[in-house]
């Protein structure tokens, strides 16, 4: 009995310590989406950077959110980028600009959907969020209490960090782990496309990385910025 008990227990630190660390191939047809359709989704999440007057802005962080559930390659609904500069809200991450945007597309009387808030906090269980970035602790956190069926993002918290980003170092999967109590389970997908998202995150605070496509060096008060 206690060989067999301990060979469980030694199992069970075995899973937690896999499903902490491992994330599913992000080139794999996952809930039904091929890799393509979420490549072509997250490149639009690059591009929602156009939003903010500029291919290459310093917070580089872009939020697209797509109904997978009614056709394929799915609907975008809303997108959002990084707000903190032109509004002054610290909040305004491009998650949680694109959480607010969606909700008001949703229940906007003159609008597609004219959903009650009621309806609309049900249908984001039904939405997927595509990031160009893995999302602080605060986002990913707003991500779980909003419900979404799927969660994906492109470049990690971990190159983040190694390329300069002051970040709260608590990855998206911790915060996934730590929210089994809330009703909705949401599906996590990770490094979707890093190879195209990393360069638009690696030129600011390495003056030797080329600036994004359609941006140049200036240098003044001692800073190398693209713009
Ligand atoms: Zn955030």
């Amino acid at each position: 009995m206690n060989i067999k008990f301990h060979s469980m227990a030694v199992f069970t630190v075995f899973a937690t310590a896999v499903s902490a660390t491992v994330l599913a191939n992000p080139e794999l047809t996952i809930n039904g989406v091929s890799f393509e359709s979420r490549a072509n989704w997250m490149r639009l999440a690059n591009s929602a950077l156009e939003i903010s007057g500029s291919p290459c802005p310093f917070a580089a962080f872009g939020t697209v959110i797509v109904n997978h559930t009614d056709s394929n390659p799915g609907k975008l609904i809303c997108m959002g980028v990084n707000e903190n500069s032109k509004t002054g809200n610290p909040s305004l991450h491009g998650e949680i600009a694109a959480i607010k945007n969606c909700t008001a597309i949703l229940t906007d009387p003159e609008g597609d959907y004219r959903l009650t808030p009621a309806e609309a906090q049900i249908a984001f269980e039904g939405l997927s969020l595509y990031t160009n970035a893995e999302s602080c602790p605060m986002c990913a956190s707003a991500i779980r209490w909003s419900g979404f069926r799927e969660y994906i993002y492109g470049t990690s918290i971990e190159t983040l960090i190694n390329q300069g980003w002051g970040q709260i170092r608590v990855p998206s999967v911790n915060i996934f782990e730590a929210s089994y109590d809330l009703p909705i389970q949401s599906r996590l997908i990770g490094n979707l496309l890093a190879n195209e998202t990393d360069p638009f995150f690696l030129w600011q605070y390495n003056p030797s990385y080329p600036c994004p496509r359609g941006c140049t060096r200036s240098r003044g008060l001692g800073a190398s910025l693209c713009s």
